[in-house]
């Protein structure tokens, strides 16, 4: 019960820190990777406040050194996916009907946890398990995640306050409620952030859920559990459920109770996990909330106006950062022949410069890709490149699978602007440039915006004022996130809410107010002060 209008601390985004040698954060990152590497760690199920680690069990290993063991995490059976609904919607009432402040409290101190205590752990988990370098990891899984759940404190905040005008005689109110029911989660590998966020942007706004994370996320999954639990987040509010993803979905799925969807992965699993959800709707007791951020085939567009170092950074960031394996990642590139030699042999010369290894090795630009299935796919996409005569290998187009999953970062160029790097979703280090005549450029805007089924993410480079402005509008939908002048990746919370359309999902702007939407459901209340007593107009005398 509030007596007063609180209000919520002013967000800022949290301060990327260096890493530089001889800093103590990085002696802290490195000796924490080191006791995290040994640790040889259980990853239990979460269920209504219990950890329960089951008789299956399945590896965990970095994907840079695939030969080593880092803890098994358990295996749900399908009676653990009904006890976590169970917990989940008897945590409910109680955590509904706690007041926001106190709602909020939890995340601000999840937040200050992850950018404190617990930042070196959930940077050096996510070094393990997802194979980032030390500033991938810090931008993720401890700025970005501590960003989420400090800013969505205050959109929260916002939305509350957004009220429907009083009447003569009248008392207006809007009530944001959560959804009646439980949400489920399901989250990438890619993010620790987002598999944190997924649970974290529901569960402020009242709601309880049902979490099934990657399993190659798992290592860095616990860790966020940890920080929840410290956090004071109530037993049941969140449980975590690991293990066969079809299994569980389809149970949790056919629950009555089943309110809402917050996935984020592959376009392929949402639109499946849409049609399940679709062919069992008469079953649920409301119409659940589906919000999905899903893949990408993002692209630059450069004109011949364009800076040219700016170009070369843009596409070597934003094209192998975390081994091209980030949905905003670009991979389809076009140049104007003009300039394109130049921007080619920029490009290269980078390629060339990067060392590739482990991230305990803070020189290393370049990892390993997340597990052998993608490995061996991108494999595949590169060595049928090698045997395509519209195709050229640029650099790279090398990879050794004998420690970790490395790939090493390759260029391709293309005479066929829809050869199959240009159109469909690789996800790992491998770049497609398609080069086209400086005076084609109008009908090659066209091309980027029909190209892909996907709307992710996309950046323009030019310095022309006019050509700016014309292909922003030629390309409003081809992207949810539109750079100019920048690489098409790295959004952060609270500056770049971040989402796509067409087949890249819901767009619901995952760091933002409108995310916080989907998971209210609001309830009216109109009080009348002193009621009517006569059912008669007053022209009927
Ligand atoms: P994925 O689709 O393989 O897995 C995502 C989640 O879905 C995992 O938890 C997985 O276990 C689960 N899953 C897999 N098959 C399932 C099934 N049949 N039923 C129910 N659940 C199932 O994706 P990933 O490899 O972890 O992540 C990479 C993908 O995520 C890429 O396509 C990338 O573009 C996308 N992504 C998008 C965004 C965005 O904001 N748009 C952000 C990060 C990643």
């Amino acid at each position: 019960m509030q007596n007063g209008f609180f209000s919520v601390p002013i967000p800022i985004n949290e301060p990327v820190l260096d890493y530089k040698k001889n800093s103590p954060e990085r002696k802290e990152v490195l000796e924490t990777y080191t006791a995290l590497y040994n640790s040889n760690i259980d990853v239990p199920l979460y269920i209504g406040g219990k950890k329960i680690t089951t008789k299956k069990l399945a590896r965990m290993s970095p994907p840079h050194d695939h030969k080593h063991t880092l803890g098994r995490f358990s295996i749900a059976e399908s009676s653990h996916v009904t006890e976590a609904i169970d917990a989940a919607l008897a945590a409910s009432p109680n955590w509904e009907n706690t007041s926001f402040e106190h709602r909020a409290a939890v995340m601000l101190k999840a937040a200050d946890l992850t950018a404190g205590p617990y930042r070196a752990k959930i940077n050096a988990s996510t070094m393990l398990a997802q194979s980032k370098n030390i500033f991938q990891a810090e931008i993720d899984a401890a700025c970005e995640f501590a960003d989420f759940l400090r800013f969505n404190v205050a959109f929260a905040s916002d939305i509350y306050a957004q009220q429907p005008k009083q009447g003569s005689g009248v008392i207006n109110r809007v009530e944001y409620r959560p959804l009646e029911g439980f949400v489920y989660a399901v989250t990438p590998f890619n993010f620790t952030a987002i598999a944190g966020n997924l649970c974290a942007a529901p569960v402020l706004m009242g709601n309880v859920v049902v979490w099934k994370p990657s399993d190659h996320q798992m290592f860095s999954a616990k860790i966020i559990m940890d920080i929840f639990e410290e956090a004071g987040i109530p037993p049941g509010v969140i449980n975590l459920i690991s293990g066969d993803p079809v299994m569980i979905s389809d149970i949790v799925l056919d629950h009555p109770q089943f309110a809402g969807l917050h996935f984020t992965g592959s376009t392929e699993v949402f639109k499946h996990l849409w049609q399940q959800i679709g062919n069992k709707l008469t079953r649920y007791k409301n119409y659940p909330r589906i919000v999905g951020e899903t893949g990408g085939k993002d692209f630059i567009f450069v004109h011949h106006t364009a800076d040219i170092p700016t170009v070369i950074t843009a596409i070597t960031r934003g094209g192998y950062e975390f081994q091209g394996q980030k949905c905003s990642a670009a991979s389809r590139i076009y140049l104007p022949a003009s300039i394109s030699d130049e921007i080619i042999a920029g490009v290269v010369e980078n390629i060339k410069s990067f060392s590739i290894g482990s991230p305990e090795d803070m020189n290393n630009f370049i990892t390993a890709v997340i597990h052998e299935n993608a490995f061996d796919r991108l494999v595949g996409y590169i060595e049928q490149a090698k045997k395509e005569d519209e195709v050229e290998v640029l650099a790279g187009g090398t990879f050794d699978k004998s420690k970790g999953y490395f790939i090493h970062p390759t260029l391709l160029k293309t005479t066929n602007p829809h050869y199959t790097t240009m159109e469909t979703e690789l996800f790992g280090p491998v770049v497609t440039v398609y080069v086209y005549e400086d005076k084609a450029w109008e009908s090659t805007l066209a091309l980027v915006n029909t190209t892909s089924d996907y709307g992710l993410t996309g950046a323009i480079i030019a310095q022309d004022r006019h050509f700016i402005e014309h292909a922003s509008g030629k390309l409003r939908h081809a992207a949810g996130n539109f750079y100019i002048n920048d690489k098409p990746s790295g959004a952060v919370v609270g500056q770049q809410p971040f989402g796509g359309s067409r087949a890249s999902g819901t767009n619901d702007k995952a760091g933002s107010a409108q995310n916080l939407l989907r998971w209210v459901s609001p309830r009216l209340i109109k009080e009348t002060l002193v009621p009517a007593t006569d059912f008669r107009y007053p022209c009927m005398d």
